[in-house]
């Protein structure tokens, strides 16, 4: 079986639907079919300012929500990324490998550093620790939303480099992007994607959240100028937005909802997604909410996955230390 890793930062209380639809889907589809490694990422998530006691808790809720929406701890390995010390060691080597100018160019790194007045060496390096995560597990495929792919790009470089330089050490890993959800938009502004850290309230639909404002926030979400309900990003990124979630999570084509909905005003459109998504997101918070109660359960399968990963991630590491010239780790 091909071997798939991925990751998602614990950086809010709930993940959102952006998450789902442009990765998380993919996550739980690929466990079927691949040999799959699902993290946590919480040491990517202190490259912003963080609280101790609330990143301890969003590593576990994000943990639950990510069984909720049906990772199987029997078909898939699922670890919280600080407990396998292997991520940092690998990662100093990769920074070692990466320009400074190459690292300079990532857009992430751009965007979040003129958003926050603490920029971190952590924030810039972001992307090699990225690295780590996917070259310890040798993954073929990282199923990931469009805004990673500069990041993947460079991941390949840094595995092909090290390959060249040292011999082969790594799988260079392909990003497994999905065309039609690769970027779900922000409801409030869809000239940007919906984003944990950047996203406004009206903004984003958290999978947690409630029928009731869900619904709400459906309805108040930006359309565009004219009535037409017609998909077209380039010029009603609004309402093309709506269509992609509508079609995901109902599983009809997009053709199938023009013709539905012509002659009908956004409205209509936005009071039946309304429904689609509230009655979507309700038993996720609800499976979410009841993983969380056993807490001894969940923190045995983050430690059976943690085993897992670790058992992999060692092997790889001695490899790679064993490349560079280093002694074997303890
Ligand atoms: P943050 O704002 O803290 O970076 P985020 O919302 O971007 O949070 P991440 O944890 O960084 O979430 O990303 C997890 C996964 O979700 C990644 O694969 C990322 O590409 C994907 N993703 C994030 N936002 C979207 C979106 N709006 N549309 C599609 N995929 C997305
Ligand atoms: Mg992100």
């Amino acid at each position: 079986r091909p071997r798939v890793l991925s990751g998602i930062q614990p950086t809010a209380d709930s993940f959102h639907l952006g998450n789902y639809l442009g990765a998380l889907r993919s996550w739980v589809e690929m466990q079927e079919t691949h040999d799959a490694f699902y993290c946590v990422v919480d040491l990517h998530a202190i490259t912003i300012s963080h609280d101790p006691a609330q990143l301890r808790r969003r590593s576990l809720v994000a943990a639950a929500q990510l069984l909720a929406l049906g990772l199987d701890p029997q078909r898939c390995t699922l670890f919280v990324q600080s407990q396998v010390p292997e991520h940092p060691m690998l990662s100093w080597i990769l920074e070692c490998h990466t320009g400074f100018g190459e690292a300079g160019r990532m857009t992430q790194f751009k965007d979040k550093s003129a958003k926050n007045e603490r920029v971190t060496v952590g924030l810039f390096t972001y992307p090699v620790l990225q690295a780590a995560d996917i070259l310890l597990y040798q993954a073929d495929a990282v199923p990931v939303g469009e805004d990673q792919r500069q990041h993947l790009e460079l991941v390949r470089d840094l595995a092909q480099r090290f390959n060249t330089t040292y011999g082969r050490t790594f799988t260079v890993p392909s990003p497994y992007i999905v065309k039609e959800t690769g970027t779900i938009q922000d409801l409030a502004e869809p000239a940007r994607k919906m984003s944990k850290s950047a996203s406004g309230p009206s903004g984003i639909i958290d999978l947690l959240e409630e029928p009731a404002r869900i619904r709400k926030k459906i309805k108040s979400a930006v359309t565009d100028t004219g009535r037409e309900i017609v998909y077209d990003p380039e010029n009603k990124p609004g309402v093309s937005n709506l269509l992609t979630i509508f079609s995901t999570l109902a599983a009809v084509p997009i053709v199938e909802l023009q013709n539905r909905y012509e002659g009908k005003g956004y409205g209509d459109l936005k009071k039946d997604l309304a429904e689609v998504v509230a009655d979507f997101c309700a038993p996720i918070a609800e499976r979410t909410r009841s993983y969380l109660d056993d807490q001894a359960e969940l923190d045995k399968i983050l430690l059976a996955g943690a085993e897992k990963a670790h058992a992999v991630a060692a092997r790889t590491l001695a490899h790679a230390y064993e490349r560079i010239g280093f002694r074997q780790p303890l």
